[in-house]
C-alpha cells in the first residue's frame, strides 16, 4: 500500500539565539545554583542516585539555560537529515551525527539557510560531517550568490580550511523564490520575510504533519496582503518557529532592524490555527529570566486576548526535541 510507512518525525534544537552566541553572565549561574540547592534543602540526597534523580525531575527551566548558540534547527523525517540555518548551533549537531552514518562517510544532509547574515552561517565551517570523505552536503538558499557567499567565509583570511578542501562533496541548490521542491517525499517551500537583505522561511511538509521556520522577519510596516500572505504560510502548522527577538519596547526603539515580538507571534499563530508556537532567534543579551517573562506575556496574552483558542507557546530552548 501507498505511504503505509508512518510518519517519523523529530524536531530537535541546536542554537536558539539571534544575532551571535551569548553564554550567561556569571550571576545567572549563581542564581540557577542558588535555587536548585534551595530546592535540594529538604531532600534526603544521600547517595548518587538519589542526587541524579532530583537532577533528572527538576523543571528544564531551572537546571538548563534556554542556550548560547544561534540559529540550527534539525529535522529528521523517517531517514532524511533536514537542518534549518548553520549557525553556531550545527556544531554539536554535527558531533551527534558523526555518530551515526555521517560519521562513517555515507551520510546525506540537506541544509536550508534563511540568509547569510553572519548568526545563520557561522558553524558552518565547524560542522565535523562536512569534512568527512564519502558525505554529501547539500546547502540549499534562495539568495544569489549562495556559494560564493558560504565560501568566502573560509577564504584563508577568515579561517584556515577553505569550502573545498572540506572532504565531503558539497553542493548548492539554488532556489527561487515560493519554489515548492520535493525531496524524498517531503514537501519544501519558502516565502520571503520581511528582513534587511531579505530572509527566507521554510515549511516542511510531510504526510500530514507541518513545520515552518520563520526566523529573521519584521511584521510591523507590512500591507494586508502581505500580511495574509504570511498567514497562508503559516497555516495549520504543526509547529510554527517564530522570530521573538523583541520585547515590544524594543521593538518600536528598533524599528526595521527586521525582527518581531512573541505578542505578534501569538496573534499570527491565532489567525493561522497553528498547533505549536516556539519562540526563536532570542536577543543575545536577554538573561534566562527575562525570556520566562517574555514566554509568560505571550500566555497571558493569549488566554485574555484569545480565551477560547487552544494553542501551545513555548520558548525554542537548545536540546529541545519534539516528536511529531
Ligand atoms: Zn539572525
Ligand atoms: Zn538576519
Amino acid at each position: 500500500m501507498l505511504n503505509a510507512r508512518p510518519a517519523k518525525i523529530k524536531l530537535s534544537f541546536w542554537g536558539v539565539r539571534g544575532s551571535i552566541p551569548s553564554s550567561p553572565d556569571p550571576s545567572e549561574y549563581d542564581a540557577k545554583l542558588f535555587n536548585i540547592l534551595k530546592t535540594c534543602q529538604l531532600r534526603n540526597l544521600k547517595d548518587d542516585k538519589s542526587v541524579k534523580n532530583f537532577i533528572s525531575n527538576l523543571p528544564v527551566e531551572m537546571k538548563r539555560f534556554v542556550g548560547t548558540n544561534t540559529s540550527c534547527v534539525y529535522l529528521k523525517l523517517n531517514g532524511t537529515h533536514i537542518i534549518l540555518d548553520a549557525g553556531s548551533g550545527i556544531r554539536r549537531l554535527g558531533e551527534m551525527l558523526m555518530k551515526h552514518e555521517f560519521g562513517k562517510g555515507e551520510g546525506e544532509a540537506h541544509i536550508f539557510l534563511t540568509h547569510t547574515h553572519w548568526d545563520h552561517i557561522m558553524g558552518f565551517p565547524f560542522f565535523a560531517p562536512a569534512y568527512k570523505s564519502g558525505n554529501s552536503i547539500t546547502i540549499y538558499g534562495v539568495h544569489k550568490g549562495l556559494e560564493h557567499r558560504i565560501s568566502n567565509q573560509q577564504e584563508d583570511e577568515y579561517y584556515p580550511v577553505s569550502l573545498s578542501a572540506m572532504g565531503a562533496i558539497i553542493d548548492f541548490i539554488q532556489l527561487r523564490k515560493e519554489e515548492a521542491i520535493d525531496l524524498n517525499g517531503i514537501k519544501i517551500t519558502n516565502q520571503m520575510l520581511n528582513h534587511p537583505g531579505g530572509s527566507f522561511g521554510y515549511r516542511v511538509d510531510y504526510r500530514g504533519k507541518s513545520i515552518v521556520y520563520a526566523t529573521d522577519s519584521e511584521y510591523k510596516n507590512i500591507d494586508d496582503d502581505r500580511r495574509q500572505t504570511y498567514i497562508e504560510f503559516f497555516n495549520g502548522a504543526d509547529v510554527l518557529i517564530f522570530d521573538a527577538q523583541f520585547t515590544i519596547d524594543e521593538s518600536i526603539e528598533k524599528e526595521n532592524w527586521g525582527h518581531s515580538t512573541s505578542i505578534q507571534g501569538v496573534d499570527f499563530a491565532v489567525k493561522a490555527n497553528v498547533k505549536h508556537l516556539l519562540f526563536f532567534h532570542h536577543d543575545p543579551s536577554y538573561s534566562d529570566q527575562k525570556l520566562e517573562n517574555i514566554l509568560q506575556d505571550a500566555v497571558t496574552y493569549k488566554k485574555t486576548r484569545y480565551k477560547n483558542k487552544k494553542i501551545k507557546i513555548s520558548l525554542a530552548r537548545e536540546g529541545l526535541e519534539i516528536a511529531l
